[in-house]
């Protein structure tokens, strides 16, 4: 039976092009687009750049079913294929010729004043104050108080996103195998008013990260979730873990991490 595809695409004139050309191709193979993504979707084509994947993401709830990246953007950290490459592409998924590169997530629940909210990221969350005011909050993991963070904010990051904004931030690269959580501190302060770690720190995928605001001064926050922004007035705690969510991408070729770090950033 022929199998049933979605194809997801940034608003580009570049990806709008590129999808045409898709379509034609993937009906040429035998392979069925469908406009809408539902349950019985098999296989899902993005076409965008890095933060097109993370949109999908966030849009379809993230979804079990496989995906192929096709590379419009700048980065291509999981959008692997170039455009160049959609003939091949196609004949080596209907060849079965592919692996499943799976990736974890990370998820936030936010307790307000007014409800309970849940986040889920594929890069991370972070947890930011009001801008241009340090914000202080208190940090416990698996309930054992650690310390008292002043600064602009906390991004934790899963091991596909600590390319991301955790790099930026001074994180770690990590290998997407490890099954893990990193804190990583944004301009933390330390002095002897203040104390906190100004390094990275490293969860097991098991552990949950607690954060809760010092005072009321501090419980407005704002929490980013690969690039969305939910903002919150008065927050009791946040709690931060690994999700059971996972992203399913399709690789056709060299799956050595390393090597692919090497080749953006090095
Ligand atoms: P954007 O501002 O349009 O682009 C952010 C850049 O980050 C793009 O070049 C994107 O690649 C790249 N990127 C996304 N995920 C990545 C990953 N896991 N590893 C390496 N690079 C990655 O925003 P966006 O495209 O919606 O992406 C949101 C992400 O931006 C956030 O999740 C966060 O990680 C990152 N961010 C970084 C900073 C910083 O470095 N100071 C600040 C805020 C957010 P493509 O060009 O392929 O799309």
């Amino acid at each position: 039976m022929n199998k049933k595809v979605f194809i997801y695409a940034n608003k580009t004139e570049n990806s709008a092009r590129i999808e045409k050309n898709l379509r034609n191709k993937l009906m040429k193979s035998g392979l069925r687009v469908h406009e809408e993504f539902g349950e019985d979707t098999e296989l899902i084509l993005c076409v965008g750049g890095d933060g097109t994947l993370l949109n999908l993401m966030q849009d379809l709830d993230f979804p079990k079913t496989p995906v192929v990246g096709i590379n419009t953007g700048h980065l291509g950290f999981f959008q692997e294929v170039p455009p160049e490459k959609i003939d091949e592409m196609i004949y080596q998924y209907n060849q079965g010729n592919y692996t499943l590169q799976s990736f974890s997530t990370v998820k936030g629940c936010v307790a307000a004043a007014d409800g309970t909210y849940r986040h889920t990221g594929l890069n991370e969350i972070a947890v930011k104050g009001l801008p241009n005011y340090p914000v202080h909050l208190n940090i416990s993991i698996n309930d054992s108080f650690i310390e008292r963070f002043s600064g602009d904010g906390l991004c934790v990051a899963t091991p596909a996103g600590s390319t991301g904004y955790n790099y930026s931030l001074g994180g770690s690269i990590v290998d997407p195998r490890l099954h893990l959580l990193q804190v990583t501190p944004i301009a933390p302060m330390n002095s002897i008013a203040y104390r906190s770690f100004t390094s990275s720190i490293l969860l097991p995928g098991s552990d949950t990260l607690s954060i809760s605001p010092c005072g009321a001064q501090d419980s407005k926050l704002t929490v980013v979730f690969d690039g969305r922004i939910a903002e919150y007035e008065q927050v009791k705690e946040i709690k931060i873990t690994l999700s059971r969510k996972k992203v399913n991408m399709i690789r056709f070729g060299n799956l050595q991490f390393w090597d692919k770090a090497k080749s953006k950033f090095l």
